[in-house]
């Protein structure tokens, strides 16, 4: 039996996909509409993580941070204290790699594996079971959760060891995230300059401006008019505030880091927290008064 813990915007994708796969699941999340969608394809609802813990070889989580993967994880009454030795616990959200660190740690203290495998590409992958997964694993622990990954994306790559998962997505995160603010300004501006909108995206594919976000994600979301998440500012701003701190600790200076985050940072304060992360275009348009792109179609 696999448990998984957490059907939000990804877990529910990400669980259904296994499901229809033929995988045998037994899940868990705080929200019981999540846990129905579930249910309704023929996946066991436990109580909480202890009940998960208890049933399953192999227990994914996909929560929302640090804080809750470790609650989860390695609280009273989570995932460790109740799982069997010889279980694996494969964390995919994206946390510190402190956390990945000392809950590796504290599972094999236990006789417990872990591997952290992140994920990568759009929500929208994710239901179409077209995710990237970057996995921290000892070779062993990869080849047991590889079936799993197949089941719920397209693209596996073995980083390293343990933690290696968490350090990569933290990389890729900050490329995919400070784009959206490049792409914020470059679009804000286009459109206080009178630009036909169309002409401009056509004039930047064609050149090296061209960036994943504005030529694979925005079409659909933002500039069709479709703000709705996808990945929130809000995951977005945790994700730029773990890598600001990474940072700190290796001692590499990243000042367009710092200039991203506080424009994450401006555009929650202006509401727009729990909206796609394509919508920092239009929070820098409301603030400058700029029309908001979007295509004719
Ligand atoms: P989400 O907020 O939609 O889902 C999180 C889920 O966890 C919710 O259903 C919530 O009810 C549940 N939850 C919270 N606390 C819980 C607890 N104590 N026990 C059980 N369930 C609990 O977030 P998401 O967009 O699905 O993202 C999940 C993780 O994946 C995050 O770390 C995010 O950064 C990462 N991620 C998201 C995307 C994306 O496009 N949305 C892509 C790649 C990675």
């Amino acid at each position: 039996m696999v448990g998984f813990i957490g059907l939000g915007r990804m877990g529910r994708p990400m669980a259904s996909n296994l499901c229809r796969k033929g995988f045998r699941l037994v899940v868990n999340d705080v929200n019981p509409a999540a846990v129905q969608e579930l249910e309704s394809l023929q996946a066991r609802a436990a109580a909480d993580a202890a009940e998960v813990a208890g049933q399953s070889g192999i227990i994914v989580t996909m929560l929302p941070n640090s804080a809750v993967v470790r609650e989860v994880v390695a609280g009273p009454g989570g995932i460790l204290a109740n799982a069997e030795p010889g279980s694996l616990v494969m964390d995919m959200s994206t946390v510190s790699p402190e956390t990945t660190d000392e809950l590796a740690a504290a599972a094999r203290e236990r006789g417990i594996g872990f591997v952290d495998a992140p994920v990568g590409r759009l929500a929208s992958h994710a239901d179409r079971g077209e995710s990237l997964f970057m996995v921290g694993a000892s070779e062993a622990d990869f080849a047991r959760v590889k079936p799993l990954l197949e089941g719920m994306g397209s693209t596996i790559y073995h980083c390293g060891p343990v933690g290696s998962g968490t350090r990569t997505k933290l990389v890729n995160n900050y490329l995919a995230v400070t784009s959206c603010q490049l792409n914020a300004e470059a679009l804000g501006l286009s459109q206080r300059l009178g630009l036909d909108l169309e002409r401009t995206l056509e004039v930047l594919y064609g050149t090296t401006a061209v960036n994943g976000q504005l030529k694979i994600a925005w079409p659909n979301k933002v500039l069709a008019g479709d703000i709705e998440p996808g990945f929130t500012i809000d995951l977005a701003h945790k994700d730029l505030t773990l890598v600001s701190e990474a940072a700190h600790a290796a001692r590499v200076p990243m000042p367009i880091l710092a200039a991203a985050r506080e424009a994450f940072s401006t555009a929650r304060a202006r509401g727009f927290g729990t909206k796609d992360f394509s919508a920092m275009v239009d929070a820098l348009c409301d603030l400058a008064g700029i029309e908001k792109p979007r295509l004719r179609r």
